[in-house]
């Protein structure tokens, strides 16, 4: 049975649910930034709770229309050598395989693929995997969008049979919210779970990097798509931003790395949301989300404590690693200029920064002075 999508607020259930001043608010919301779910996720809301997390991903909200930011805060644009690659890094490219996600997150990093007037192409796959012969330090190749997992499944079979045949072999990573926004999809039917299958090997792996932002969306019917996915022999990890009014309490986060941890799914990356347009109140200051990401990690044991807590900027990937009262010392994970990769970044704390330029005083005498004692 195929999930009932909704593409617009007046026609999904919200419209009974919700009373008619405010539907119509949200309709002017979405009418700047789109809005899409399906009848499984809304269902996961708790409406007698105006502080619903589920609610807050999905649901438009009118504070997003007073959030200026730009549509690519990352510059994605910048390292698009062909129509739908990015290739930031010389060991990773990531190809755009498709436009469409099982829900819109309100906080979507991407929204320039739903919203404004050139959203970017899906990639060519033909054209793709001609330029990526050309890579010699290709080593993972990452499928995101939009949503791989939205695809029918003889195409992603096309796209990772062409992945697999490339000579460099690479690694292959899927980006998908499938399994949380709809996972009757994977477990439904069998074939997209089939193609994964058919794909992931013992010497070729396929990370598929899971989405899940709270413990709500971790239903029976989710595990079961987990458990499907990890049948196909697919490794799986999961990865979420901090978001404000979702998961930023020590305790929800700490839940979250806990139950996936125990599914099979350990964290991968925690990311600063990014300061994408209409996405600000939903951010958390850096300072304060290292806080709660040390605090959850505090009482979980190894595996549930892997994540690192990231900034996708567009200089690189930056590890926010920690602080004392008067530095907050960040590393570049990855680096779009060689000599930045592993450095630190040392910055005066701001407790109001959500993002690397609201650091002003960056210190770069952090080498102690020596002290010759012959
Ligand atoms: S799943 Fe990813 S690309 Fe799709 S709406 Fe959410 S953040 Fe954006």
């Amino acid at each position: 049975m195929s999930t009932k999508y909704y593409d617009s607020i007046h026609k999904s259930p919200l419209n009974e649910i919700l009373d008619p001043e405010q539907v119509t608010k949200l309709e002017s919301v979405e009418r700047v930034y789109p809005f899409r779910s399906n009848e499984y996720y809304l269902s996961l809301i708790d409406h007698n709770n105006p502080r619903d997390p589920i609610r807050k991903i999905i649901i438009p909200d009118p504070q997003e229309l007073a959030n200026p930011g730009s549509l690519d805060p990352s510059g994605e644009e910048g390292f698009t050598p062909i129509p739908g690659i990015q290739h930031k890094y010389p060991q990773t490219a990531l190809l755009l395989v498709s436009n469409t996600c099982a829900g819109i997150c309100r906080f979507c990093f991407r929204k320039r693929l739903f919203t404004g007037e050139n959203p970017p192409p899906v990639c060519d796959v033909n054209k793709a995997i001609d330029y990526l012969q050309k890579q010699p330090d290709l080593t993972d190749v990452l499928l995101s969008g939009g949503d791989p997992l939205m695809l029918g499944a003889s195409k992603l079979d096309t796209i990772l049979s062409k992945v697999r045949e490339l000579p460099s072999k690479p690694i292959i990573r899927i980006g998908s919210k499938v399994p949380a926004y709809d996972p009757h999809r994977l477990s439904d039917t069998t074939d997209i779970c089939d193609v994964l299958a058919k794909h992931a090997s013992q010497e070729e792996k396929i990370y598929l990097i899971n989405h899940f932002n709270h413990p709500h969306e971790v239903t029976e019917s989710a595990k079961t798509a987990i458990s499907k996915l990890k049948n196909t022999g697919a490794e799986l990890v999961n990865q979420t931003p901090i978001l404000e009014g979702v998961n930023n309490t020590p305790e929800v986060m700490a839940s979250l790395f806990k139950m996936l941890a125990k599914l099979g799914v350990p964290p991968y990356y925690v990311f600063q949301c990014r300061p994408t347009s209409g996405n600000r109140h939903l951010t958390v200051p850096i300072e304060q989300a290292m806080h709660i990401i040390h605090e959850a990690q505090g009482c979980c044991s190894g595996l549930a404590k892997r994540a690192r807590y990231i900034m996708s900027h567009k200089s690189g990937k930056i590890e926010i690693v920690g602080k004392t009262s008067k530095h907050i010392f960040m590393k570049y994970h990855q680096a779009v200029s060689l000599s930045d990769l592993n450095s630190m970044l040392v910055f005066k704390p701001n407790p109001r920064a959500r993002w690397l330029e609201d650091y002003q005083h960056r210190l770069t005498d952090m080498v102690p002075k020596m002290t010759w004692l012959f």
